[in-house]
């Protein structure tokens, strides 16, 4: 095997063909490509994927392993160390370039450092490129050269350096090695988690690049036009939906930018929604810049005012958040969706993250998890933002004095009651007008509606006005101790 000139390809989250900068690379070099997906949770300690992601991940290493043999390669599966798997497949094959795509999480460029250390003692260059995000994190600086902490000056200064290039075409063929390594079996790797909930989730998912490339056409052929006032309701199907897509790299974040861009300059075909959207594709970037300059935010508050809030510990109270039995009906429609589809609407995060920190006062951290287990695009960049966002506790947060009502965020955005009605089937027959206020309903009514608080139906677990009361009166303490 030693005399062949084959050159290998570790594939980490760019689990992609097209628009894939180290696969093109590696293929300019003429050389056979050898491609490798290593399954090493270990080395992404606290957060290795959560059940949801692992479940997208065996779906997309499927797909990708049938796409990578129509074009007369394979996929090489792995388990194990990555430097130690990649140190020894380059020995067998003589290799002296291994090419891949960066990820910016602090334990991925751990795991990248050590790959390096290991294969350089052996004379073995790592080839690594951007193709997660629009500008790598530290492409991006203040004038002073320090991060960004605000996102609009952070937009704007994307915005001046001018449109990304235009993505790669996916290759028409893969040169194979004369021989093949042995290769773990995907069920190997034991991805799924042994759980009757996986079938349930499953079905929701749009795993794989063929699904995306289709769902970013679908989208950004019709639907980007009305994002703009449709992107805040989760009864209709306002967003994208290219959140997992991105994260797991079935699409580069430029192909989606081009996509979205194609009819902005063009007069009367303009549409207003491209700018809206590729604004939220720059917040995906400047949640990667803010972890990658503070990375213990997934832990703790960027803002050290924070740190001594007087967290509740109560493990029942948790619980009936995740399953969606708080009694506030939008709040508990966001944690049924997630449970049922692992995806929740975006507004609907905001509101039932708001929930747990300010009405419960349960660490922020707890939900973070939840979510990380949950969510098919569980991201540790954009988790750790969206938290800290709605903890207030972040960079570019909202204040932590916004607490978001549960019930008024229900009117407006559900103003049909059709995402409650969908998720919260008990409260089906309920009226507009008490849907979202179930115990301001007369007793007797409700019950012709087939429901009794405390029976069908949870009474609500706090009082919103008195919860947010106390919530502002610790931030009143924190502010004055600070
Ligand atoms: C508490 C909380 C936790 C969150 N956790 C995650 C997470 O783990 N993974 C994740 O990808 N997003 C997370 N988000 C951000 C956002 O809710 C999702 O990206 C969005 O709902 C995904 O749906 P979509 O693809 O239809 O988005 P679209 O509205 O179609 O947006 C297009 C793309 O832009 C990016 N984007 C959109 N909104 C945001 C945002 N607020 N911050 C960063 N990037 C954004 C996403 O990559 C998204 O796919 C979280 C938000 C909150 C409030």
């Amino acid at each position: 095997m030693a005399s062949e000139s084959v050159v290998i390809y570790w594939l980490r989250n760019d689990l992609r063909l097209a628009d894939n900068p180290a696969l093109t690379a590696a293929l300019a070099t003429g050389h056979a490509v050898l491609p490798v997906y290593i399954w090493s949770p270990e080395e992404e300690g606290d957060w290795a994927p959560g059940a949801a992601s692992r479940v997208w991940l065996h779906e997309s290493l499927k797909r990708l392993a049938k796409a990578y043999e129509a074009l007369g390669s394979r996929l090489v599966l792995r388990q194990g160390d990555s430097a130690e798997t990649l140190h020894a497949l380059c020995d067998a094959y003589g290799t002296t370039t291994v090419f891949t795509s960066r990820r910016y999480e602090p334990h991925a460029l751990h795991q990248e450092a050590r790959v390096r250390d290991r294969l350089k003692g052996e004379d073995v260059t790592l080839q690594v490129f951007n193709g997660s995000l629009l500008n790598a994190p530290d492409a991006v600086a203040t004038q002073a050269g320090d991060p960004y902490k605000v996102f609009t000056p952070y937009y704007n200064a994307c915005v001046k350096k001018g449109e990304p290039d235009e993505p790669f075409s996916a290759p028409q063929k893969i040169p194979a090695p004369k021989q093949w390594p042995a290769s773990d079996a995907l069920a190997d790797l034991a991805l799924v988690p042994d759980h009757s909930w996986v079938e349930k989730v499953r079905q929701h998912g749009t795993f794989g690049e063929a699904t995306a490339q289709e769902l970013l056409d679908t989208f950004t052929d019709d639907a980007i036009i009305d994002y703009p006032e449709l992107r805040d309701r989760p009864d209709v199907s306002g967003t994208s939906g290219l959140a997992p897509h991105l994260h797991f790299g079935e699409l580069s974040p430029r192909q989606v930018w081009h996509a979205a861009s194609a009819y902005r300059l063009s007069g009367e075909d303009a549409r207003p929604g491209n700018e809206a959207y590729i604004r939220q594709l720059y917040w995906r970037d400047f949640a990667y810049h803010l972890l990658y300059y503070f990375p213990n935010t997934p832990e703790e508050p960027l803002k050290p005012m924070f740190a001594p809030f007087p967290w509740v510990e109560d493990d029942e109270a948790l619980q009936r958040w995740q399953r969606g039995q708080t009694g506030y009906p939008f709040v508990d429609a966001g944690m049924r969706e997630l449970w049922e589809t692992g995806w929740m609407h975006n507004r609907v995060r905001m509101v039932v993250a708001s929930f747990l920190i300010k009405d419960l006062r349960i660490h922020w951290r707890e939900g973070a998890q939840w979510f990380w287990d949950c969510l098919f695009d569980a991201d540790l960049a954009n988790n750790s933002l969206g938290w800290q966002w709605v903890a207030g506790c972040g960079a570019d947060a909202a204040p932590y004095f916004r607490v978001f009502n549960p019930f008024s965020q229900g009117k407006k955005f559900d103003p049909d009651g059709e995402y409650v009605r969908k998720w919260v089937p008990e409260l089906a027959q309920v009226p507009d007008k008490y849907l979202q206020t179930p115990w301001e309903m007369p007793p007797i009514e409700l019950a012709a509606c087939g429901v009794t608080l405390g029976k069908e139906y949870p009474h609500p677990m706090v009082d919103h006005g008195e919860a947010r009361k106390t919530a502002l009166a610790i931030y009143d303490e924190l502010k004055a101790a600070k």
